[in-house]
């Protein structure tokens, strides 16, 4: 019973791990013009990449 109990909690903890590892991906975009990793949920990035000739973004 116990040992049950154990098992199944650690599965579902990997099953979530790999599911949000996916899904962070699923907004990623590579910028056409500069070649860098847009992120499509950060407004200020996606704005950034819009003019033609723009400089990629400093990475911190
Ligand atoms: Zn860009």
């Amino acid at each position: 019973m116990i040992n049950a109990t154990i098992l199944r909690s650690v599965g579902l903890g990997q099953g979530r791990d790999t599911v949000s590892r996916d899904s962070e991906l699923v907004h990623f975009e590579l910028c056409p013009m500069c070649g860098q990793a847009v992120d499509r949920r950060d407004i200020y990035a996606v704005m950034h990449h819009l003019p033609v000739g723009h400089e990629p973004l400093p990475v911190h």
